[in-house]
């Protein structure tokens, strides 16, 4: 195996470093190298090969090889493998945590939470993989019997983002592995580390050569176009920005491949007149901090009725300034940096323009001129609704408030965009509350919580946010194909 060694006080996260592509159960040795960056830092902490096209065909080949054996091999004996993995996250969970850190930014108690999230993927898997399913039934007009059973879909390409470097590999590797299929990864250039460590404990965990393969690269469409243009994929799985799915949907439609597609959001938090503020404000920190605001269910658009909105606004304000900024690593640390410049460039043109076209903004931070990618959280108020801000995934941690009268105005506003993964309602009239979760056009709502991804529920969204679910047992379906066997007696 090719490691590399970046001496640096941290503890041994950076030693013995897996920096090749893994392919057929092996660690490949590579003359190309990209770099990877700590952004809170910006300092390079390691290298890691490089793919091209070749490289990635290489993978393909891998995984097709071994799809027959694998589909193949007892449920019993896949949702095993899948436990020694989930038991060996957890051991390492220490480590990987740091790397999630140390090349995304997340501060380490949510790293470690990650690790827990991701890990979960593996047992809930394990466990729904054994659950079998299928049908036999007498045809309503004569004799002929339906069987329908559910094979597995075959080789799947899995291309991950960097905000969740472990759990959206492990969200679509886990139901994969459970169904029979073979995997090649692609994960995100900015977080090949913690990928590549997971394929270390699934080698560890006794993972056959070829079932799932791992290539790192900084040309994403040079290597992924011949991979999905390939006529022995049969599935491609997908988790990040709208613009690259839809191109990526082009591509497959090219083929009628199967797809998933787990694209942005631009979630409404909606806080109506019956609302408990202090649950409220609470969800609030929790659904627009997690990840420094970058995660797709990250509150974008807050919503707050006219009678409660200076005292939320104030409220949030005061919370966000208790939340110290800095590096990942410092074990004060509740806000971290974005992933990088280009991201601190996009999130400060976006309060800029809200200002220019009203907004007044509350800085809950001072933020140093030192390195690393910072950007200081705030809270928007008097925000524009044609507000880039408001009509765009943020993907930082920017607070914008509007305030409505009526509820039904306030759901026009919350489902008027073509994002639809999730929305959050506070209110503590039940009817009227379960009424508005009911009529947002999301495939997810937090109702009193700010909190909803859940390895058991299925995730995912509806208008532009995607196609397909994942977690829960419609997590596995996404990766079965179901045949119909006609049988005359
Ligand atoms: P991104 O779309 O830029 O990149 C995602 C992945 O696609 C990366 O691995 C990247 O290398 C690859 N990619 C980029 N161009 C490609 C191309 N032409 N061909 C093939 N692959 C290509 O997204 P990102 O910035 O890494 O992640 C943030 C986005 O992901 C946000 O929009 C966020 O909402 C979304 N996201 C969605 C979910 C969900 O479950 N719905 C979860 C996490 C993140």
């Amino acid at each position: 195996m090719t490691t590399a060694t970046v001496p640096r006080g941290i503890g041994d996260a950076l030693t013995d470093l897996p920096v090749g592509h893994f392919i057929g159960g092996h660690w490949t040795d590579d003359p190309t190298l990209q770099p990877v960056e700590n952004p809170a830092t910006g300092e390079m902490i390691a290298a890691v090969a490089d793919a091209d096209a070749g490289t990635g065909m290489a993978a393909l080949n891998a995984a097709v090889a071994a799809q027959e054996s694998w589909a193949a091999t007892h449920p019993r004996a896949r949702a095993d493998l899948l436990m020694r993995a989930f038991d060996l996250l957890h051991e390492r969970a220490d480590r990987i945590a740091t790397l999630i850190t140390l090349e995304m930014g997340k501060p380490y108690a949510e790293a470690r939470g990650e690790v827990a999230y991701g890990a979960e993927f593996l047992r809930w898997f394990a466990e729904e993989g054994v659950r079998g399913g299928g049908d036999y039934f007498r045809a309503p007009a004569g004799d002929q019997r339906i069987v329908v059973t559910r094979q597995p879909v075959g080789p799947v390409y899995a291309i991950t983002p960097w905000n969740f470097p472990l759990a959206m590999a492990t969200r679509k590797i886990a139901p994969a592995l459970a169904a029979g299929c073979t995997v090649v990864l692609k994960p995100a250039p900015q977080t090949p580390l913690t990928a590549l460590e997971f394929m270390r404990v699934l080698a560890d965990a006794g993972l056959p050569a070829g079932v799932v393969n791992c290539v790192t690269t900084s040309n994403a469409a040079e290597v992924s176009t011949p991979i999905i243009t390939d006529p022995r994929l049969r599935k491609l799985t997908f988790t990040g920005s709208t613009v690259v799915g839809r191109l990526l949907l082009a591509q497959a439609s090219r083929r009628v491949l199967r797809t998933s597609m787990e694209l942005g959001g631009n979630a409404p938090f909606v806080v109506l007149e019956s609302a408990d503020l202090d649950k409220a404000v609470a969800g609030a920190v929790l659904a627009k901090m997690r990840n420094t605001g970058q995660a797709c269910v990250s509150a974008n658009r807050f919503l707050v009725h006219e009678s409660l909105a200076a005292d939320f606004g104030d409220r949030l304000a005061a919370e966000l300034s208790r939340l110290p900024v800095g590096d990942g690593l410092a074990p004060s640390t509740r806000v971290g940096p974005l992933i990088d410049s280009a991201a601190v460039d996009r999130v400060e043109g976006l309060v800029r323009d809200a200002a220019e076209r009203g907004a007044q903004v509350r800085t809950c931070a001072e933020i140093g001129s030192g390195p690393g990618y910072f950007v200081a959280p705030a809270v928007l108020t008097g925000v524009d609704p044609e507000s880039r801000v408001w009509r765009e995934e943020i993907f930082g941690p920017i607070a914008p408030i509007r305030t409505f009268a009526d509820t039904e105005q306030a759901l026009a506003a919350a489902n008027d965009s073509e994002a639809g993964l999730v929305g959050y309602v506070y209110g503590e009239n039940l009817g009227e509350t379960m009424r508005f979760a009911e009529g947002l056009q999301t495939g997810m709502c937090g109702v009193n919580t700010g909190i909803i991804s859940e390895v058991a529920a299925p995730f995912g969204g509806v208008k532009a946010s995607g196609l397909g679910r994942e977690g829960g047992s419609a997590g596995l379906d996404e990766y079965l194909e179901v045949k119909y066997i006609g049988v005359a007696l």
